[in-house]
């Protein structure tokens, strides 16, 4: 099932917009790793309950990183993030540098 590439910017509204929110997704699990710690630490202060916070967390991480990984580009039709095996969390399309920004009015 392949796509056509479009060359249209303002095509490239939804798949930006999944694109950023799972981007969005990925970044707020990382930030969330302390204040959940933290959270946790506080109501059930014992080292398993931490232990499981973590496994949890890390589960997380892995669900939302894939998530963003597969995202595809618009114009290229190529994994946003990842080129080849690495998993770069750029502003820009690994591939054909296009911007995360793209179809929004300068
Ligand atoms: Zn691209």
């Amino acid at each position: 099932m392949e796509e056509m590439p479009l060359s249209d910017p303002t095509a490239f509204g939804p798949a930006m917009r999944l694109i950023r929110r799972r981007r969005k997704y990925f970044f707020a699990t990382i930030i969330a790793y302390m204040p959940a710690m933290w959270l946790v630490n506080r109501m059930f202060p014992t080292f398993r309950s931490m232990a499981i916070t973590f496994a949890l967390w890390v589960a997380f991480l892995f669900i939302t990183a894939l998530y963003s990984a597969v995202a595809r580009c618009p114009r290229c039709g190529q994994y946003f993030h990842m080129n080849g095996m690495s998993l770069l969390y750029l502003r820009r399309c690994l591939h054909c540098q296009l911007h995360i920004t793209a179809n929004r009015a300068e």
